[in-house]
């Protein structure tokens, strides 16, 4: 994949921070990055490490190592412990070591579906591959520990972390290549500059990439958004080109964020497909690849320098205190100001929820019937986001996190209550495992098929390219939403049409309210009865702002329950349906359960197995065509 853009090795390989070392860039000088153990080396000198300590065990070939919290040592000091990264040297070849983390923040559920650290040699492993053998885990004394063995194919230097890294190194080099091809691209506009920059002075990019259609003679305004240096400003375009946004790894350790947007970036540079000349004509591209380049390079698991969330702080972000979010935002009330903001899509990685779902803005029935109809699109398109899994709650856009910071303050919600844009959206991804998934049907336009529908089996790990996936994901959904998809799935699918889609999100609307309080819609599930209704029926009913407001809980005491009862009775084959759908989706995911223990079992040593307490996974091997485009970079 790397080799296509002109690179030898992975982009994400362990390099030393060209800035850690400039006076200023760094409040965090003093600490340990190399240890010796006998034999054995371990070292976290490099962009993105984290290991607070590494301790041998009294037995020979095993290390206790601990995780060193964001912003350590530290007045701002976080309970944040999570990413960990770190090389080590000085083994033989095929010797095994084993590691034991022993003070990680509880991850339980990660581990319990197979989450493994990955590993990386250079000059031997080609890419970042998963540790062979199932990690264990347990609660201890320390917070939480998880144990895994390696065997060393080589003696050269092995890198292992907690997840696929992608450090600012690793963006800078990303981003230079990107550059030094699309600026020979005379099909499309593309201009990278500097936004701003962080707290400790490192540069937050900022790409913009479109046709060239609609372009002005002038640049944009610099002044107009506190660029510190826009020496190359993008070139302004015509208005009615809609700007589309995408932020990414405001959360230094969620490096799922990176791989989804490297998806979506490599889709959109695509030279031929019609698909990606179609987005570039309608939108303009502005596109930042790192929000928290000092997280990301202090190897964070979620804060800044400062120990602060920044996605916490978009409400009212202080530029001397928050220079991320402040050009950030800055920019999107720019675009906003001239009318042209169309899309804001921040991504991110999630723990606990298996697969990729959005968090979406609650809003009234009509708005909210378009953001349904877009993450239903997405998914249409991508097996491995789920739109049962996306939030389109009230509660969710202000719940409260154990410090008391409030979700009002999120990229999603903030942007929202400035703007009333409805599309903008949280994208969360899982570090490990793609949840049960639903085929993908053709992309056609009625006489040549683009690229042919497919079915995932069963739940997949998460790769690279699959991570990639839901990049390109997200932008042929929002095609699809505009129909402007020359090679729309929707008509091969169970919807046909825009139409019935549109009734079919009408109708999920109507049984959500009856949720407990309008809670979440992800407790209901879009059915194939649903979709009947949607197809035969007259354009069902639309869904009364009074009964969501009675579902709120808003709507007046008295009457809010004859007013459920009265859209329950409209629905109730509907919800009825779809209560029995959900009741078959979880025996379905029992009975694997079943299998999965089965299997263990008749492995080997069941006691070991028990311990182990893994669902096992299958790596993602799906060879389709989407795959082979996402390989093809440009
Ligand atoms: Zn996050």
């Amino acid at each position: 994949m790397w080799r296509a853009i002109g690179l030898d090795e992975p982009v994400a390989s362990p390099q030393l921070d060209p800035s850690s070392s400039v006076e200023g860039k760094g409040n965090q000088d003093g600490r340990q990055r190399e240890w010796s153990c006998g034999r054995l080396k371990f070292r976290t000198d490099f962009d993105s490490g984290n290991l607070g300590d590494v301790i041998p065990c009294t037995k020979e070939g095993e290390y206790d190592l601990w995780v060193r919290p964001d912003c350590s040592g530290q007045a701002c000091e976080t309970k944040h412990r999570t990413w960990f990264y770190f090389g080590v040297s000085g083994q033989s070849a095929n010797e095994v070591v084993s590691f034991n983390v022993v003070n990680m923040n509880k991850q339980a559920k990660l581990y319990s579906f197979d989450m493994r650290p990955v590993y990386f040699t250079p000059g031997s492993t080609e890419q970042w591959l998963p540790t062979s053998d199932p990690v264990r885990h347990q609660a201890v004394n320390s917070g939480f520990k998880i144990s895994f063995s390696h065997r060393f194919e080589s003696a050269r230097e092995t890198f292992f972390a907690f997840c696929i890294p992608f450090s600012c190194t690793d963006n800078e080099r990303l981003m230079a290549t990107v550059q030094k091809h699309a600026e020979q691209r005379d099909d499309l506009y593309f201009c990278r500059e500097i936004l701003g920059y962080s707290k400790h002075g490192r540069p937050i990019d900022l790409l913009t990439i479109t046709s060239k259609g609609g372009m002005l003679d002038s640049a944009e305004a610099p002044l107009s958004y506190p660029c510190v240096d826009r020496g190359d400003a993008a070139r302004a375009f015509d208005p009615k080109k809609k700007i589309f946004v995408v932020t990414s790894r405001v959360h230094p350790g969620e490096t799922p964020a990176t791989h989804v947007f490297n998806g979506f970036l490599g889709f959109l540079l695509q030279r031929d497909d019609e698909r990606a000349i179609k987005l570039r004509e309608k939108f303009v591209f502005k596109l930042i690849p790192i929000v928290n380049p000092d997280g990301v390079s202090f190897g964070h698991y979620r804060s800044d320098s400062q120990g602060q969330n920044l996605n916490r702080f978009y409400d009212d972000p202080k530029p001397d205190l928050y220079p991320e979010t402040f050009a950030v935002k800055s920019l999107i009330m720019y675009y906003f100001g001239k009318g042209s903001l169309e899309v804001c899509i921040d991504l991110h990685a999630h723990a606990n929820r298996m697969g990729s779902f959005a968090y979406c803005n609650h809003l009234g029935s009509q708005q909210q019937i378009d953001t349904i109809m877009y993450t239903k699109l997405v998914a249409m398109n991508c097996p491995y986001f789920d739109f049962r899994s996306c939030s389109f709650s009230e509660r969710n856009m202000s719940i409260k996190d154990k410090n008391g910071e409030s979700k009002e303050g999120s990229n999603r919600v903030a942007l929202y209550r400035s703007t009333n844009l409805v599309h903008i959206y949280t994208i969360e991804t899982n570090y490990s495992c793609a949840s049960l998934t639903t085929a993908v049907t053709d992309a056609t336009d009625g006489t040549k098929t683009l690229s042919p529908g497919y079915k995932v089996q069963s739940r997949k790990k998460f790769t690279v390219d699959s991570f990639g996936q839901i990049g390109k994901a997200l932008l042929v959904g929002m095609l699809d939403v505009r129909e402007w998809n020359p090679y729309s799935r929707l008509k091969s699918s169970e919807f046909k049409n825009m139409q019935i889609l549109r009734n079919w999100a009408s109708s999920y609307i109507n049984a959500s309210v009856l949720s407990k309080k309008f809670k979440s819609l992800s407790a209901l599930s879009p059915k194939k009865s649903s979709v009947a209704a949607a197809a035969t029926d007259k354009p069902l009913p639309k869904p009364r702002r009074s009964s969501i407001s009675a579902a709120r809980g808003d709507g007046g005491g008295e009457n809010k329950k004859e007013r459920r009862k009265s859209i329950f009775d409209q629905n109730k084959e509907l919800i009825r349906a779809m209560s029995l759908e959900n009741r078959e989706r979880r025996r379905s995911i029992a009975l694997q359960n079943e299998a999965e223990k089965d299997k263990r079992a008749v492995g080997g040593d069941k006691s070991v197995s028990d311990k182990l307490n893994v669902q096992r996974l299958e790596l993602d091997g799906v060879e389709t065509n989407e795959n082979i485009k996402a390989v093809r970079w440009f």
